[in-house]
């Protein structure tokens, strides 16, 4: 066994030691973390030693990134040899843009290549981790091929989308038998793949109007939002999930479509927790209630800074006052809520510096005044949710999102301290170097 030590400053995000000087790492694991002395007396006398420039932190895992669909897309419209920078401009210029360029369907084949290429723009932002937040049957055999060619570098968690009302399975009872089917179920996989909780719709879209609110868009028409699916189905579907394994991520983004999702799974009981149960979105009008019966049931608010940076000008003009406390990441975590924060990319803004800027500041695109600072958080809280809250999530907090002895050495080297810099220079600070398991999966090249 031949071990390395890391000599840099370091960010463990391990609330038990939050700093260290050093780590020590082998077979693609942490042997150590402290001090420099710490470290040397841990390991054999003579093991190499590495001095970084920078600061180390734990990799970033995205809760919710749609990566198969944006390697298709990347395939589709990114120009050859881009960067990360690259990819966010041209993912951002394509935000309307169909997933796939082509005349027909993506082949395995291509979707394979869409992975190898996604992922290494994405370990350029830190990210040694995803959550696929909705992989359809297809997807699900691109991430599947991908790994047994090995060509998997990001540690993915897919949540399996079985769409109500699609021919496969045109309701409920149909999602179930799908389900049932297959023996396997939430948490089945390994380190690179695994399977997650469930994907079902509650409401729709916000800036589309179809949000779910207990207080009417307007107070005219009366006119409350769209529910995707009927409460009695949800609470069906909730129920049969919870005694057979499967967890449920549930797209939630008004205050009643949070409501009934959370009722739904207080009543789940331990398999909230066991599964890891998400109420996704979740951003416009969640009671204060809600929010701390979601909490004590042990569900992860599954939370994305991007989509309120995308549409908090619209939110405004459509609700005005009521848009200020959208997105309460504060009320969230003060609730006791386990955060996951996530991008809902490659459709929404992804890159994790601009994601966390968006949660202390407030900010939102095309407007002056931030929203209501009562919601902002921390640069510490905004890495938390993208470390030790999405390992949560990625039922992986014993093994990733802190830097602990046995945990992966799954580490990115940032050119700053990222949680502590001066707000107005977080969009500003590079990641350097992106390991994944002791293999570094990206590295800024000299001299650019
Ligand atoms: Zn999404």
């Amino acid at each position: 066994m031949s071990a390395t030590i890391l000599i840099a400053p370091i960010v463990t995000m391990d609330p038990e030691r939050p700093h260290a000087d050093a780590i020590a790492v082998a077979e693609g694991r942490i042997l150590a973390v402290g001090t420099v002395a710490e470290v040397r007396a841990a390991v054999p006398a003579g093991t190499p030693e590495e001095e970084l420039a920078g600061t180390i932190l734990p990799g970033l895992i995205d809760a919710h990134l749609h990566m198969e669909r944006g390697g298709l897309k990347a395939l589709s419209y990114l120009p050859a040899g881009a960067d990360a920078a690259g990819f966010i401009a041209s993912m951002d210029a394509h935000f309307a843009s169909p997933d796939w360029g082509g005349d027909v369907p993506p082949t395995l084949e291509q979707r394979v290549e869409a992975l190898r290429l996604v992922q290494p723009l994405l370990h350029a932002l830190g990210f040694t981790g995803v959550m696929d937040p909705a992989a359809r049957p297809e997807e699900m055999r691109g991430y599947q091929e991908a790994h047994r060619r090995g060509a998997l570098t990001m540690r993915t968690v897919a949540m399996p989308y079985l769409e109500i009302g699609s021919a496969q399975t045109p309701d409920v009872d149909a999602v179930i038998a799908h389900l049932g089917g297959l023996g396997v179920s939430t948490g089945f996989g390994d380190d690179l793949l695994r399977i997650g909780p469930i994907k079902v719709y509650a409401d729709g879209e916000a800036l589309k109007g179809q949000a779910l609110l207990e207080r009417p868009w307007d107070a005219g028409t009366g006119y409350l939002g769209e529910q995707r699916i009927p409460t009695v189905d949800f609470d069906r579907l909730v129920d049969w999930c919870a005694a057979h394994g499967w967890g449920v991520g549930t797209h939630a983004v008004g205050g009643a479509a949070v409501a009934m999702v959370t009722a739904a799974y207080a009543r789940a009981g331990q398999a909230v927790r066991d599964r890891r149960f998400q109420v996704i979105h979740a951003y416009l009008e969640p009671s204060v209630q809600s929010i701390a019966a979601a909490a004590a049931a042990g569900a992860i608010a599954s939370l994305q800074p991007s989509i309120i940076w995308h549409n908090g000008k619209g939110l405004r003009a459509a609700v005005g006052a009521r848009a200020e406390t959208a997105n309460p990441v504060r009320s969230w975590l003060d609730a006791g809520a386990v955060v996951a924060f996530g991008s809902d990319g490659p459709f929404f803004a992804f890159d994790p510096r601009h994601l966390v800027w968006q949660a202390v500041t407030r900010q939102v695109k095309g407007e002056q005044e931030p929203l209501s600072r009562s919601e902002a958080i921390t640069a510490a809280e905004g890495f938390a949710a993208y470390t030790t809250g999405a390992a949560y999530a990625a039922f992986a907090e014993h093994r990733r999102g802190m830097l602990r002895e046995g945990f992966d050495a799954d580490w990115a080297l940032w050119s700053a301290d990222p949680t502590a810099i001066e707000i107005a220079l977080l969009r500003g600070v590079e990641v350097l170097r992106t390991v994944v398991g002791g293999e570094t999966v990206y590295q800024k090249a000299a001299g650019l």
